[in-house]
């Protein structure tokens, strides 16, 4: 066949989702130790004991995922594990080992290297981790780093994103739309030194909205509160695309439908004046804002007194409903709206 005549089908046509849908649709599991593949933060592989193992791997490219004029090399290194933890807390698990990837240009020094692992190190210490392996090439161009978390979770106590149920309670821990933000003032100051490199950054003032999108935490914590109050959630997944986005994740998997309450989804003061420093909707950051890598999770109603009881840091947003009835947000003033799956790289300014 020609090349005029082989079809050619844009990749935003499906959008990523669909994409992974698209692509891996033949691939039936062939192995009984393939508990569940593609669709969740991590693959669940079976074994013998008590636990599965849990696998989750992400991929980093520079000038799409980060930005080295404004991302430090040890705080990229940190992230980079701690996002692919976040996924195995987001199964209820315990990740215990990582592989750390990388391909690198000669742009780069052994000294900038040595950093990017300075915050591999840390992230391995802060959350207990071990650096088994990994693999090293070089690239044309930039820097490309890649992932792999490996973990566990008792057999009995996994969750899955495909588990909510009608009239369950939706819990987010933490605050949402921080991390976005932070983008954003960074974004601001390298417009400011690529046009006046002698202007000196103004960053000071927004270490909390700095911190979430440089140095974002897994939560771990929220992981061990929920098990110390015997709270086992009925489905849950880690907010990396934004609240609205996966929240629909749980939904479209559980066959469910949502009603979240606007005045309950937490947004911080320094979140919520950084928004309206750039004209933005300070719900919409915190709906479609994305990389808060807070936990995002359903609970039975029978357990919302054990809930109350931990208190710290986690809102009830909202609740379970039937598929039929859509996935809707209630806005202060009474109105109702679509959840939209926008992706943060989507977001306009409003
Ligand atoms: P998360 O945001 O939690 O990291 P993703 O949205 O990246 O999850 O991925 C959703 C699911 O699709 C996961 O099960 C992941 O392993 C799978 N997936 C993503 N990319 C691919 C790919 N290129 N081939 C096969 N599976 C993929
Ligand atoms: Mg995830």
């Amino acid at each position: 066949m020609s090349q005029s005549e082989t079809p050619r089908t844009d990749i935003s046509s499906l959008g990523e989702f669909g994409l992974i849908k698209h692509l891996t649709s033949n691939f039936l599991p062939q192995n009984s130790s393939t508990v569940f593949g593609i669709g969740d933060d991590a693959a669940v592989i079976d074994c013998p004991g008590e636990h599965y193992q849990l696998v989750s791997t992400d991929l980093l490219l520079e000038g799409i995922h980060f930005d080295l004029m404004y991302c430090p090399l040890k705080h990229l290194g940190y992230k980079s594990v701690v996002v692919n933890l976040s996924d195995i807390y987001a199964m209820n698990g315990t990740p215990e080992q990582i592989l750390f990837s990388f391909g690198v240009s000669n742009r780069f020094s052994v000294e900038a290297l040595e950093e990017i692992y300075k915050g591999v190190e840390l992230a391995c210490k802060t959350y207990e981790v071990d650096l088994i392996g990994g693999d090293t090439s070089s690239s044309k161009q930039g820097l490309m780093l890649s992932v792999t978390a490996i973990g566990k979770v008792i057999k009995e106590r996994i969750v899955y994103r495909h588990t909510a149920r009608e009239g369950d309670l939706v819990c987010v821990s933490g605050d949402l739309g921080a991390a976005y933000c932070g983008l954003q003032f960074l974004e601001r100051e390298k417009q400011i030194y690529l046009e006046s490199p002698k202007v000196q950054p103004e960053l000071e003032d927004h270490a909390y909205v700095l911190g979430r999108q440089l140095k974002p935490e897994a939560r771990r914590d929220i992981v061990k509160h929920l098990d110390n109050y015997n709270i086992l959630p009925t489905s849950m997944i880690d907010v990396s695309d934004g609240l609205s986005s996966d929240i629909m994740h749980i939904c479209n998997r559980s066959k469910t439908g949502v009603q979240l309450y606007e005045e309950n989804i937490p947004v911080s003061r320094e979140a919520y004046e950084a928004a309206l420093t750039f004209n933005l909707d300070p719900m919409t950051c915190a709906l479609n804002g994305g990389e808060d890598y807070e936990l995002l999770f359903t609970i039975s109603k029978d357990d919302r007194s054990k809930l109350d009881q931990i208190m710290s840091d986690l809102s009830v947003i909202g609740t379970i409903g039937a598929a039929a009835d859509g996935m809707k947000l209630y806005t202060k003033s009474g109105n109702s709206y679509d959840l939209l799956a926008q992706g943060w790289q989507h977001m306009e300014n409003k």
